[in-house]
């Protein structure tokens, strides 16, 4: 298990003080000091401890039903001229790969002594994983929602609820995933010594982009280890992921940021179009900016208010994007794409057919762009395929006429 390597002379991983490039840190009210300082001091120390490891790595083989499959999409392949391999995490428990990251800071959590958790979640996906999490360890747990999401996302709010977590709902702003994770830090304020925060991506103050990026880069270490297997080489030709805040991407990508000639693709959400004023496409239209304690791309007008994203899949409904993510843009490490509503739809759709799988809405967003990439039939392309489309259904049924 590499989830403690040191990454510290890479220029595309975190630095000592909490840093990619000029995006990170830890921008929070005072209040909110003693819990954050207090994962800073430990994280990584708890990360590297042996016994943490295999605990950690128990639940991912036999809770979680980990190593997931990379498979070599034969009619995906045929039809894009390239070699293809899925990284399937929806096969995954709980049916994404949030899953991973949930595990590892229970975990955490129950080595800081704490007893009590709580999480944001838009598409109720993230509070699934923790809740799931938070049964099998016997926490406490609270979910806030935006309200809207809770009418929109009955049956995960269902779930949740079956699997022991008290959800509360945000009734402030747009009622959806940005004031659902205020209401988060909110609670965590006032609960400093008994709470953890299970923050949902690769975003948020240091340390908790490097944290989840780490709990999720058991993504790459398999892939390296299963490509060897099937093509003789560990590495690909190209890497794509959808980005919401960026944790399946931060996983897929992270044993790989130091190899250049591993072609990184990040799929944003294109919205009803980039410029249409629907859209969550951050780093085609973000600027610096602080989101939820992190200096990074945001979208935001000019005197600093948060622009509401549009995207039809829930889980890449943000205006932001983890630190790490804004850094692989800036420095031209990563390549940023984005892909519209109506492009997903089709490759959601396109994927069920050639190849018996029906992928989440956010992942139908890499699948998008695998027709405007310059593939050339020798290129072996690894797609993060990161969740199932279960939870989509009644989307992807209500476009089917289309
Ligand atoms: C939540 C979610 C995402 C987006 O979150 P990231 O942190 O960017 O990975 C992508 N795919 C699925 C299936 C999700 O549930």
């Amino acid at each position: 298990m590499d989830i403690a390597i040191n990454t510290g002379n890479s220029k595309y991983h975190v630095d000592k003080n909490g840093y990619y490039g000029r995006f990170g840190g830890a921008y929070i009210p005072e209040m909110l000091y003693p819990n954050v300082e207090e994962l800073q001091t430990q994280y990584f120390q708890i990360l590297s401890d042996p016994s943490f490891q295999q605990e950690f790595d128990a639940l991912l083989r036999n809770y979680v039903g980990r190593p997931s499959p990379l498979y070599l999409a034969q009619r995906l392949s045929e039809k894009y001229q390239a070699n293809i391999y899925l990284k399937r995490e929806d096969l995954n428990h709980t049916g994404a790969h949030k899953i991973n990251n949930t595990i590892g800071q229970i975990l955490l959590a129950k080595r800081l002594g704490k007893t009590r958790i709580i999480a944001e979640t838009g598409a109720g996906q993230h509070g699934v994983a923790t809740a799931t999490v938070c049964a099998l360890m016997n926490m406490e747990c609270v979910v806030y929602m935006g309200s809207i999401d809770i009418e929109r996302q009955a049956p995960n709010v269902a779930r949740m609820k079956m699997l022991g977590a008290t959800v509360v709902p945000a009734t402030s702003g747009s009622q959806t995933l940005k004031d659902a994770t205020n209401e988060a830090i909110r609670d965590w304020i006032n609960n400093p010594i008994d709470t953890h925060y299970i923050l949902g991506t690769a975003s948020g103050p240091h340390p908790y982009p490097d944290m989840v990026a780490r709990f999720q880069s058991v993504i790459s270490e398999e892939i390296r280890k299963q490509l060897k297997e099937q093509t003789g080489s560990e590495l690909p030709d190209y890497l794509i992921a959808c980005i919401g805040g960026g944790s399946n991407a931060a996983g897929t990508f992270f044993h790989y940021l130091d190899e250049p000639s591993v072609k990184i693709v990040a799929v944003e959400a294109g919205g009803k179009g980039v410029h249409s004023g629907f859209s969550a496409a951050t780093t085609q239209l973000g600027h610096l900016g602080i989101i939820h304690g992190a200096k990074t791309l945001l979208m935001q007008t000019s005197d600093g208010q948060i622009i509401e994203p549009h995207s039809i899949s829930a889980g890449l409904d943000y205006p932001g994007i983890g630190p790490m993510h804004a850094h692989l843009y800036e420095t031209g490490r990563g390549q940023f794409l984005s892909a519209t509503d109506d492009e997903a739809l089709a490759a959601a759709y396109e994927l069920s057919k050639l190849e018996g799988i029906i992928p989440a809405m956010e992942s139908a967003h890499a699948l998008a762009k695998l027709k405007d990439l310059p593939l050339q039939k020798s290129d072996n392309v690894v797609l993060c395929l990161s969740g199932r489309g279960d939870k989509d259904l009644n989307t992807y049924i209500s476009h089917m006429t289309k």
